[in-house]
């Protein structure tokens, strides 16, 4: 079977290099927010050339983290796409805020600028854009709307690592991006963490302790913070896994290349190239096929693994039934996640495996 993530066939070295990293942890006696927390927010400033990084629990604790340093939350409006893991969603409420669902666009499930700007109101203080997919597009658009109605704009970050427009890293463009680093992301910890970029040193500031119950110096806690601290061992992990992931981006770049070139069923839809080679890092390779169900069980019987991100829109989960949305609706977000499917696309797969995938799916025959 091929799989839609295999880390047991990782490198040897990287496993070698990863055991290696959790002895120095084990053998300095400190586990929680330390030297190798501090050293790895130093290397992720480095990738996404922003000038802080605050490393956290977790993707969600990320961008929950991020409203609350910007000071969103009761009665405040976010826009975000319904076309996200829940995660995105849930962060606005943790936050206390009140999530605003705007349309996708059809060719590459991107949030809808036109959509959006039906759901902005007095209350709107920020749009959550995610880069769904590891694609970011548009951007010069966003940062120019965003700026125009006063609101910031966020970056959900959690599948675009390395992921660039115009030779900027996503999580750069807006006033704060949130990483996740859960292990099937294209960077992942073998555990739960995340980060949180900005160039805004009072943003940087609050987060950090945030992170931290709100403590400012030992025992101090002149704010209601939360503990969402990054543990020593999960961050030295991803200081070796760093190490592998250009390799591994830019092997998921190759696939998803052959992917376009060879499938060529016409009941199997692609969504839109990105605008440069660097602006889809391709956490997920997804298609639009009108029998989804059917291609996603031919494609099982052919021994390759397929997942659906996402089936459900964020409306239609049964504690979002009466979130607030588009006036409009949502009509794309329904059709998008009732033909959507993710093809295997991570860097262990070999050649061979590429080939089968693309057969595969092009012997599909719709019934
Ligand atoms: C994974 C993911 C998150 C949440 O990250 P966690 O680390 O699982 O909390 C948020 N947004 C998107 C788009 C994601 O894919």
């Amino acid at each position: 079977m091929i799989l839609m993530n295999d880390f047991k066939c990782e490198p040897p070295a990287l496993r070698e290099g990863m055991l290696a990293a959790a002895q120095r942890v084990l053998g300095s006696g400190w586990y929680v927010l330390g030297k190798e927390v501090e050293d790895f927010e130093t290397a992720w400033a480095g990738v996404c050339g922003v000038s802080h990084t605050i490393g956290v629990g977790n993707g969600m604790d990320a961008i929950e983290i991020a409203l609350r340093a910007l000071q969103i939350g009761p009665g405040d409006e976010v826009i975000t796409t319904p076309m996200t893991a829940f995660a995105t969603v849930l962060a606005i409420y943790r936050a206390g805020a009140i999530p605003v669902l705007a349309d996708i666009e059809a060719e590459t499930a991107l949030l809808s600028l036109d959509s959006v700007e039906r759901c902005v109101t007095q209350r709107t203080k920020a749009v959550l854009l995610v880069h769904l997919y590891g694609q970011v597009r548009n951007i010069a658009a966003f940062q120019e709307f965003c700026e125009q109605h006063g609101i910031y704009l966020i970056e959900d970050c959690a599948q675009a690592h390395l992921a660039k427009s115009e030779g900027r890293a996503a999580g750069s463009f807006g006033v704060a991006g949130a990483y996740s680093f859960y292990p099937t992301k294209n960077l992942g910890a073998p555990g739960d963490a995340g980060i949180l970029v900005t160039n805004d040193p009072d943003i940087a500031a609050k987060a950090g302790r945030l992170r931290n119950y709100g403590q400012s110096v030992r025992y101090h806690h002149p704010e209601l913070g939360l503990n969402s601290r990054l543990d020593e061992i999960q961050a030295a992990m991803l200081t070796e896994r760093l190490t592998w992931l250009a390799e591994f981006t830019s092997r998921r770049q190759t696939i998803a290349q052959a992917f376009r070139d060879g499938i060529n069923n016409p009941s199997v839809r692609l969504l839109e190239a990105p605008e440069s080679k660097a602006a889809h890092v391709y956490h997920l390779f997804v298609v639009n096929c009108a029998q989804r169900e059917a291609l996603q069980e031919h494609l099982r019987k052919e021994g390759v693994q397929t997942l659906i991100h996402y089936p459900l829109p964020l409306h239609h989960q049964e504690s979002c039934l009466s979130i607030q949305r588009d006036p409009q609706g949502l009509p794309v977000s329904e059709q998008h996640a009732a033909t959507c499917l993710s093809l295997p696309c991570h860097p262990q797969m070999s050649d061979a495996d590429v080939q089968t995938v693309i057969d595969a799916v092009n012997r599909f025959q719709v019934a």
